[in-house]
């Protein structure tokens, strides 16, 4: 008897707190809620940030795949589920990569949750993932089983400034819906944020327009192909931007290095949080052996550090810019 009354008060405890737990968070001071929106990656994040601009007192914004997290190896943790089952506005990518948010989705807790999915976003404009030549195919689980490879959507749809003026557009829309008092200031907010993104598209074109050479060549993974197809480059790579390889074969470093000496590239590029090892075996196997190995960011794992530090999306790609300046050279 005693030992059960004791219970009971341990779980009437545990109601309580849990309950206070569950309020919290979800309340502003004052009792009205707040709108929460959830980005899974650092782009979107931004985006939002900027057209949210000085003052977002009544929004949270969260991002999911923070403090270097890598898209391609996210799975999403029983905090995360929960915010995202509750939030406002969910923002997504909708490739290969975030499969898992169907489930999540479709326990979501918000009768009224707008979602934006950058791929749906984009529709017929969606790129297909593409073996180019001298790049290694990845291999495909259960191969052979239907015979034909099926070519999958190339989902880094966010390295493409024209791309992200599109999302704004879709992203600013669902914050006048969801909070239509704010109108005014998230569509002076787009205006001038579209205007940054497409005075730098403005500046990638030009530079890319005047630059000698008209090809890039990457030493790793490639989730470039919106970014080039937007400024008339081609590439070659070791693989696809989704490709959890990390060792080429020698055929492919001997092919790439090969292409180097054929068009006399000044450079040799690789992909933000890896090593730099292809990318050298591709220039000790050239004959000059001289290119310099640069990083263009894919912006796939942003570290806290990086965002505390003010690393942004539009400062990102002027950093690119610079550094596709001098491969092209
Ligand atoms: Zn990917």
């Amino acid at each position: 008897m005693k030992k059960r009354g004791i219970v009971s008060v341990v779980l009437c405890i545990l109601t309580v707190l849990l309950v206070c737990g569950c309020t919290q968070g979800k309340q502003a001071e004052g009792g009205i809620d707040n709108i929460s929106v959830v980005a899974t990656i650092f782009p979107e994040y931004d985006w939002v940030k900027n057209l949210l601009g000085e003052n977002p007192g009544n929004i949270d914004l969260t991002l999911l795949i923070e403090n270097g997290a890598d898209l391609h190896s996210y799975q999403p943790s029983v905090d995360d589920i929960v915010t995202i089952e509750n939030c406002d506005l969910f923002i997504y990518v909708g490739g290969e990569s975030d499969e898992w948010v169907e489930d999540v989705l479709a326990n979501a807790k918000n009768p009224n949750m707008v979602v934006i999915n950058l791929l749906e976003v984009l529709g017929d404009d969606v790129k297909e993932e593409e073996i180019v030549e001298g790049m290694e195919a990845e291999e495909e689980e259960g191969e052979g089983e239907e015979g034909e490879e099926e070519a999958e959507a190339d989902e880094h749809v966010w390295l493409s400034l024209r791309n992200a003026q599109k999302f704004c557009d879709e992203i600013a829309g669902a914050l006048c819906n969801i909070d239509p008092a704010n109108e005014a200031n998230y569509k002076a907010n787009l205006a001038s944020y579209k205007e940054k993104l497409s005075a730098l598209d403005e500046e990638y074109k030009n530079a890319c327009d005047s630059a000698t050479q008209k090809t890039v060549l990457f030493g790793d993974r490639f989730p470039f192909r919106y970014l080039t197809e937007d400024y008339g480059l081609t590439y070659y790579a070791a693989f696809v931007g989704c490709s959890a390889e990390t060792e080429a074969s020698f055929k492919t470093v001997v092919f790439l290095a090969e292409k180097t000496d054929e068009l006399s590239l000044p450079a040799i590029l690789t992909i933000e949080g890896g090593n730099d090892k292809i990318a050298a075996s591709v220039r000790d196997n050239t004959k000059d052996k001289n290119q310099e190995i640069l990083t263009l960011h894919s912006m796939q794992s942003v570290t806290n550090k990086d965002i505390q530090e003010g690393v942004s999306y539009v400062s990102l790609m002027e950093q690119n810019l610079e550094v596709l300046k001098k491969a092209l050279q």
